[in-house]
């Protein structure tokens, strides 16, 4: 059941469900506000909620105004391709015996694809090419890292993830980055290799984590941030 209400000149949707608590969203991409209540919550509960959480809200869709939306990648020619915190130019070609091929050339990426090829064929391409720069960087900088860390892992192995960066299973000193770290400044993948290494020393990421990232990793608060707020799994 949904009801639409004004409050403070906006329009903000309320959906019924049978549930205990009362959840509160600001959705992208225009920063419009719904509600989850229970069933049977009075409206001035409702209400009251909402003028409770205002300045939360607020302050999420300033910044939903501010950082808009990134625009769809779609894997056609004139699309820009992150590669180690630059952006490169897409060029799609034809290529003439259904085999992709994909490398760069000066600033641009070039990419050979049959015609028919989707646009998730062409991503899964470009992924592929994220992982192969992973292979390459990771044979000088593990041991790098494994020096600074004073902690060896028995591997490291690339996949791509939805979510993090990197994870680490301690009992088999097993490191996972994620492919998608080729986008960035090689810095950023320095800081995440260090993150999971430094693990193999402490659980979680509490004060003495902290202590440990500060002496191996003195500026990684700053990339981590950058990485962050850069985020893009796609
Ligand atoms: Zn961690």
């Amino acid at each position: 059941m949904e009801e639409l209400f004004s409050y403070d000149g906006q329009l903000v949707k309320v959906t019924r469900k049978r549930m205990k608590n009362m959840y509160l969203r600001v959705q992208k991409p225009d920063g419009h506000v719904e509600i989850s209540a229970p069933n049977r919550m009075a409206r001035a509960d409702i209400v009251g909620f909402l003028a409770k959480n205002w300045d939360w809200v607020n302050r999420k869709q300033q910044a939903m105004r501010e950082k808009p939306a990134r625009p769809e990648r779609c894997y056609i020619s004139g699309d820009r391709i992150p590669v180690w915190g630059q952006y490169l130019e897409l060029v799609v070609r034809p290529s003439t015996d259904n085999q992709a091929a994909i490398y760069q050339k000066e600033e641009r990426v070039l990419l050979y694809v049959p015609d028919y090829a989707t646009m998730e064929q062409r991503r899964e391409i470009v992924n592929g090419w994220y992982r192969r720069m992973l292979e390459k960087a990771i044979p000088t900088l593990l041991p790098r890292c494994e020096s600074i860390v004073g902690k060896r892992a028995e591997e490291c192995r690339i996949r791509n993830m939805k979510t993090r960066w990197g994870t680490c299973n301690v009992l088999k000193a097993r490191v996972w980055l994620n492919l998608q770290l080729a986008k960035y400044k090689p810095e950023a993948l320095e800081y995440v290799m260090l993150h999971e290494l430094t693990h193999l020393w402490e659980h979680g990421h509490g004060p003495a984590f902290k202590a440990r990232m500060d002496r191996y990793c003195p500026d990684w608060r700053r990339v981590k941030k950058e990485l962050n707020a850069n985020a893009d799994f796609e």
